[in-house]
């Protein structure tokens, strides 16, 4: 599997990228900004706004403060529109949980898991409906500590494990990420292996899609990653 090289190269026209939304926006209707895909919503914030607002809710959930929710009265301006600021693609383990980690509302994270937080196609396309329907300005590849995805790629790589089932597609997707982590010979190589995971998650966004690598370029958006400890609780920026 090779998302880099079975993408469309070049790069996208920013007419290019607002077609891409409009027509993104009619497919997929429900669940674009009210007033319209293309519309500025609340979250056409800069991407560093972003981040901050994501580190400041982290701050909430470490200090065991989280902002008080009351998840009746967003209910009836969520069913016309969403305006979320972050895009993740996380890992599926269930100690994972973006909106609580991040302590954003519903509404504010749109969220793609798959074990071992590796970028596939469909993430990809989930992301480029994200970003040019809904104007998403800050896309976070999220690791974290004790991943068995991880743990699973390192064997096959260094013991040669064969796993079962589709399990094989998973660890060749995490292959370049965790290659470059055991030719580091680093002290803790899981870790090692982990972030190594998440940098080359932001490569893949980075270049991978015209229509998202055009809206990086333009400064639109940004794309982050970051390791979360199920042990503390904290995360670290990649
Ligand atoms: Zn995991």
């Amino acid at each position: 599997m090779c998302l880099l090289c079975s993408r469309d190269g070049g790069a996208v026209s920013r007419r290019h990228v607002f077609g891409a939304a409009s027509a993104l926006g009619l497919m997929l209707g429900g669940g674009a900004r009210a007033a319209g895909p293309n519309a500025p919503g609340p979250n056409a914030i800069p991407p560093d706004e972003a981040l901050a607002r994501l580190q400041e809710g982290h701050a909430r959930y470490l200090a065991n403060a989280p902002m008080r929710q009351d998840p009746a009265a967003g209910r009836a301006r969520l069913a016309t529109a969403q305006h979320p600021i972050a895009a993740f693609i996380s890992c599926a383990d269930s100690r994972v949980v973006p909106d609580r980690i991040f302590d954003q509302a519903p509404g504010s994270l749109f969220v793609v898991r798959v074990a071992g937080n590796y970028v596939t196609r469909d993430g990809l396309a989930s992301l480029e409906y994200g970003v040019a329907v809904l104007g998403i300005p800050l896309l976070v590849v999220l690791g974290h500590s004790n991943c068995g995805a991880v743990a699973a790629t390192l064997r096959v790589l260094q013991e040669d494990a064969k796993l079962p089932g589709y399990l094989p597609a998973l660890a060749e997707a995490m292959r370049p990420g965790v290659a470059r982590a055991i030719a580091q010979q680093p002290e803790d190589l899981t870790t090692a292996a982990t972030v190594e995971n998440v940098r080359h998650g932001m490569e893949v966004l980075g270049s991978a899609s015209t229509l998202l690598t055009a809206s990086v370029k333009a400064g639109r958006v940004k794309v982050a990653g970051a390791v979360y400890d199920i042990a503390s609780g904290g995360v670290r920026m990649v």
